[in-house]
């Protein structure tokens, strides 16, 4: 079992308008755009980041909002919801806000014992915001939404899958441990993870398969600390049979990526070297930062990414 493992990372997503996209995130939910960039493999696209104050792991929600892409549908081989860590006692206030802002979909439920407000993103995206108790981590101080309420970052995300025992293997050999069962939902946590600590598994054998599009979560990352824990990880998987992409630098992480059984794109990302890597902590995210093989396109990139009004 391996124990390089601390948690979620980032969870990446797909997006039809990059100003809605912007505005849901910083307005809505309060975070901070801790970074403006590109698709490295495609650059007319952005990629655009969302966390606490320095994109800390665990809390990076990050996009790339494709123009004319089509919207996807929610069903089997996919995250199917994102859920954010809120206050205790601070739904009431969510509830407010997120009805005032026109989101979509918002139901309270109780899931595992915990209080949560499930929703829809810009593009039917499936989030929920779980209130949690004794939660380390602070919310941006800085953002639209008051420090006490606001967003920690990930509780975890929840997979949709047929058959979760080959996804729950892997988990385990991961280092997560199963610890609770409701329903159709089979929940799975890390000890000593960053906080975003959390996979639950909704087994439906019965659903039809996801489609990817606009709101699709396109993978999921996992934390490791850095590129030498990272290798550790990527051998024992190896090891173990999964096709492991080499080692990719994304500038403010290095990343590998496998397909999980149940069709969940995995990623493994080092915490090391973070968004302050070429900027600023006090301005992150303001201005479009290029990766170096294309640096050159900036003046072109410029013209076609669509301008984002903060
Ligand atoms: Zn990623």
């Amino acid at each position: 079992m391996l124990t390089q493992i601390k948690g979620l990372h980032h969870v990446t997503s797909m997006a039809a308008d990059a100003q809605l996209n912007n505005d849901f995130f910083t307005k809505t939910l309060g975070l901070r755009r801790v970074k403006k960039t590109v698709n490295f493999d495609a650059p007319d696209v952005y990629h655009l980041y969302y966390g606490d104050e320095i994109g800390s792991p665990g809390s990076v929600m990050t996009y790339f909002p494709f123009p004319h892409i089509v919207k996807g549908s929610r069903g089997a081989g996919e995250v199917a919801e994102t859920v954010f860590a809120v206050p205790s006692g601070s739904r009431g206030y969510w509830r407010q806000r997120l009805s005032t802002h026109g989101v979509a979909n918002l139901r309270e439920e109780e899931s595992f014992g915990e209080k949560r407000l499930r929703f829809s993103g810009p593009d039917g995206d499936g989030f929920a915001l779980a209130e949690v108790r004794d939660d380390a981590r602070r919310a941006f101080n800085g953002g639209q939404v008051p420090p006490d309420d606001g967003v920690h970052g990930f509780h975890g995300v929840t997979m949709r899958l047929r058959d979760g025992g080959a996804t729950g293997e892997l988990l385990q050999y991961m280092g997560y441990e199963q610890v609770d069962r409701q329903g159709d939902l089979i929940r799975y946590a890390v000890k000593g993870g960053n906080g975003a600590d959390f996979v639950d598994l909704e087994v439906l054998p019965g659903a039809a398969s996801a489609q990817q599009g606009a709101g699709s979560v396109h993978h999921v990352a996992f934390a490791v600390e850095n590129r030498a824990a990272q290798l550790e990880v990527r051998k024992a998987l190896l090891d173990t049979g999964y096709h492991v992409t080499p080692v990719i630098d994304r500038d403010y992480f290095w990343a590998i990526y496998f397909r999980a059984p149940g069709g969940v794109l995995f990623e493994v990302a080092t915490n090391e070297p973070g968004f302050d890597r070429d900027e600023d902590t006090a301005h992150l995210g303001e201005v479009l930062k290029l990766p170096r093989q294309h640096a050159n396109l900036r003046s072109q990139l410029e013209q076609i990414l669509p301008p984002i009004v903060d």
